[in-house]
């Protein structure tokens, strides 16, 4: 591998009011890049009209993969304002899952049992959300701080948990760590792929992080990814896919070595990495075992064109199994709307004549609104029980299984189907 520069003079999408072509790597400056899957254009996964409102001119952004061969990040092919990607009043909600919470606490035991973490040591965790994932640290005795920019933060404050409601910039980095002093560890859990400027990321988290210090990330990972056919999860708030290998180059950028790294089962596979100051820490046998399982150059290249053919397979499968069911006149609707249900309802073009409506617990904000891109309408989930569709599309198919005995336990009584990796009856 050349060595690797940060990306400079790259014009950002953040403040443009709308997008940004990626034109070279966002980890190191590579051009050209490979186009590895392209999805079409698609509308902005959070854009909500009001179901009955008249349809007028929206934004849809181009959808492509593109693959770095110098340094395997495997990327967005388009950076989109964040202003587009969250808009104001579309407050995110945690909605902190059983599983998010369990793998929070697993990372607060693991942390602690490596770490030899003390009551004195600092924990700051970058997008800190509710503070679900602080709280484990707080309970065990250490100071902790979170750092989030939404109004999310203040529910982590109203628990107990310091929360500091800032955007994370080397600015703010280099405050915090004036007021509070250098931190044992970082965590960051998810918005590492999602923050458009990466480097002033790292850089931030340096300027936080004792010598001894120690930066934990998770991130949904590539390799999952592409083996269970998740193409529903790109869409524009996710910048970069990480590898394991994508993720070490770019930490080695800053001097960081990842020591540690193990995958996890959130978001359908993440994987959860550990980095220190180089030579700070022995390596891991982990790194070596997961670098190993890991294609890169030409063994990448090939494993990519085949995921290529198989989402396209994938749509013309699930429309197959979808026109069966229409020919016999069945109704259709879909169980639950999360941001992966825009792209694979785009994708293979699921529209309000296949789909009724889209059923959403009680409580979400979705209700009310239309699918992204779409006339199909999200409506309270009791619709499912008196309704009784002749099929039901498990659009959090990830966690289908978990949902399954749930929705047969309410009394659901029609068919079942996951749509992916291949269309399957629960
Ligand atoms: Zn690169």
């Amino acid at each position: 591998m050349t060595t690797m520069k940060r990306p400079v003079n790259v014009a950002r999408a953040a403040g443009s009011g709308a997008s940004v072509p990626i034109e070279c790597c966002q980890a190191c400056a590579h051009a050209p890049l490979e186009n590895v899957l392209s999805l079409g254009y698609m509308p902005p996964v959070n854009q909500v009209v009001a179901a009955g409102t008249p349809p007028r001119q929206q934004p849809w952004f181009p959808t492509d993969l593109l693959y770095c061969a110098s340094c395997e990040l495997v990327q967005l092919g388009l950076a989109v304002d964040p202003v587009i990607i969250f808009p104001p009043e579309y407050p995110y909600t945690s909605g902190t899952t059983r599983l998010l919470r369990d793998n929070f606490a697993d990372l607060y035991s693991e942390a602690r049992a490596m770490l030899a973490l003390s009551e004195r040591d600092l924990v700051i965790d970058i997008g800190s959300n509710d503070g679900t994932l602080l709280t484990s640290f707080k309970n065990g005795g250490q100071r902790t701080l979170g750092i989030e920019p939404t109004d999310v933060g203040k529910i982590a404050a109203a628990r107990g948990v310091a929360t500091l409601q800032r955007y994370f910039t080397p600015q703010v980095a280099e405050e915090v760590r004036r007021a509070h002093g250098p931190a044992r560890v970082v965590t960051a859990a998810n918005c590492f792929a999602h923050i458009e400027d990466i480097h002033s990321i790292i850089d931030g988290i340096l300027y936080l992080l004792g010598t001894d210090g120690v930066f934990i990330s998770e991130s949904h990972y590539l390799i999952g990814l592409i083996e269970r056919l998740q193409y529903d999860t790109v869409y524009h708030e996710h910048l970069r896919y990480y590898s394991l290998r994508s993720l070490a180059n770019l930490l080695q950028m800053h001097g960081l070595e990842v020591f540690h790294a193990r995958l996890i089962p959130t978001h359908g596979g993440s994987i959860r990495v550990y980095a220190a100051r180089r030579s700070e820490r022995p390596v891991n046998d982990s790194v070596k075992t997961l670098l190993a399982a890991e294609p890169q150059g030409d063994a990448m290249r090939a494993r990519l064109a085949a995921f290529r053919r198989e989402v396209m397979l994938s749509k013309l499968r699930l429309l197959t199994a979808v026109r069966d069911l229409k020919e016999s006149g069945a109704h259709i609707c879909g169980i639950s709307a999360p941001s992966r249900a825009s792209t694979l309802v785009n994708y293979v073009g699921l529209d309000a004549d296949i789909i009724d409506y889209v059923c959403e617990i009680a409580g979400s904000l979705k209700i009310g609104k239309l699918m992204p891109g779409t006339a199909i309408p999200v409506v309270e989930e009791s619709r499912l029980f008196t309704d009784q569709p002749d099929c039901a599309i498990v659009f959090s198919w990830h966690i289908a299984d978990e949902l399954a005995p749930k929705l047969r336990a309410k009394g659901y009584r029609g068919k079942l189907l996951s749509p992916l990796p291949t269309p399957r009856e629960i």
